[in-house]
């Protein structure tokens, strides 16, 4: 959608501030409950830039297990976009392709733009949100200021400042007095300690199918199962992105560890009678031709010191990786100050949160979109009353 770079007024009835997953479904969802002088603002170019890259591309955005999910099938299905779910029950949309998803949001706009419900402003950042009398006003850098009455902050959180998330909400919601809870990025991968990188090394690209644990001072945080993927200076992979979801706040820290039973389906009396029969095949019959090695030789040779490691294999693990990397925040806007039903700030009428800028995240699967909608949906909706 082209930048629009005359804005005839300053005035809107709504403002949604964020064109990503739960800003245009908020601005979708608000103009079909009948919302006119709508204007939405995006900072990149693109709207929904974030939304191309989830689930490698293919948008894996809901999950039958999801809260939303029957709400979100609807969206969908009213959008024209119908989804298919997986044998884990992830769903995308049955084209595969994010950008139908982001592109059904868009054409809803321009439709709504043509009709003079709406308005877009892209390539635009907010740098203030200030409450006044009878309105919202917001504000950009080079002074502009625009007013509504009512204003969404559907800015997103900090993961992934590459598709426009630079944690502008948290600020905001600061400076309107809402109650934040500590950040830290969360689905990511988790970053070998600084003594034992070297060792890790060799198992660089190997996978496992495994369950695995977080520990925090020896304590169970998290448990996770799936595929775990060795890199050369982290675990990565759906399970350990699971486990960040655990990782201790800042200023909690502990001593962290991942403990992986890399062969789940196999008891240690079981492996061990394996590896007695296995002859010079060894572990190879079992795990990953490098992570069989690995363990071999941590084991020298004791079959049941092997079976032991496999089914308790440790990795100290120092930190997770950036904000970059990280696919979701933890932390962010207490929800005690806002009302569950509508987004709306407990505190300010007329001022409503949506997406991930709220103190919700979820593990992998489709849950973190399916509160992007979902809470984008109910917002708009509340916003056109
Ligand atoms: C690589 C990657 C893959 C992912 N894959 C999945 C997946 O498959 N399934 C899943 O459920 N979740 C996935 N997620 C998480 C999911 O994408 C997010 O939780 C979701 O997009 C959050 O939606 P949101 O609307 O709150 O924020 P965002 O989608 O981040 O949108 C926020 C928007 O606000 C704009 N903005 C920010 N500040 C300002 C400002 N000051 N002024 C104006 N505009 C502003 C941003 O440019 C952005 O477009 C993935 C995340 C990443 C990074």
């Amino acid at each position: 959608m082209p930048q629009k770079i005359f804005i005839p007024k300053t005035k809107y009835r709504a403002m949604i501030i964020g064109g990503g997953a739960s800003g245009l479904c908020a601005a979708v969802s608000y103009l079909a409950a009948g919302g006119k002088e709508l204007l939405l603002i995006e900072a990149l170019d693109e709207l929904g830039k974030k939304i191309l890259a989830t689930g490698n591309g293919r948008c894996n955005l809901t999950n039958v297990h999801a809260d939303g999910y029957a709400d979100t099938i609807a969206l969908f299905s009213s959008l024209g976009v119908p989804l298919r779910a997986d044998a884990e029950g992830r769903a995308y949309p049955m084209s595969n392709r994010a950008a139908s998803v982001r592109d059904a949001f868009v054409e809803r706009l321009k439709t709504a733009v043509r009709a003079g419900l709406c308005e877009v402003l892209a390539g635009r950042r907010v740098s203030g949100i200030v409450r006044e009398a009878s309105a919202i006003s917001v504000s950009f850098e080079n002074g502009a200021s625009l007013e509504a009455e009512k204003v969404l902050i559907a800015t997103g959180g900090k993961a992934g400042p590459q598709y426009g998330s630079f944690g502008d909400g948290f600020a905001f919601a600061r400076s309107l007095g809402q109650e934040l809870s500590r950040i830290r990025p969360s689905l990511v991968q988790l970053v070998y300690s600084e003594g034992e990188k070297a060792k890790f090394t060799s198992l660089d690209g190997a996978r496992a199918k495994a369950n695995a644990k977080l520990t925090v001072s020896r304590e169970t945080a998290a448990t996770a199962s799936g595929e775990i993927l060795f890199r050369k200076d982290c675990l990565s992979g759906i399970m350990a992105f699971d486990l960040s979801c655990a990782w201790p706040m800042p200023g909690d820290e502990g001593e962290v560890a991942v403990v992986i039973d890399l062969a789940p389906a196999l008891s240690e009396g079981e492996l061990v009678h394996t590896l007695k029969n296995s002859g010079a095949l060894g572990l190879r019959g079992v795990l990953d031709e490098r992570i069989a090695a690995f363990i071999e030789c941590e084991a020298k040779g004791d079959d049941r010191a092997a079976a032991a490691i496999v089914k308790a294999f440790e990795v100290p693990v120092s930190g997770t990786k950036g904000w970059r990397e990280a696919q979701v925040t933890k932390g962010g806007v207490a929800l005690p100050g806002i009302r569950e039903d509508t987004g709306e700030s407990v505190r300010i009428p007329g001022l409503y949160f949506a997406g991930e800028v709220l103190n919700r995240d979820f593990v992998c699967g489709g849950y973190n979109l399916d509160h992007a909608w979902n809470s984008g949906r109910r917002a708009g909706i509340a916003m056109a009353k």
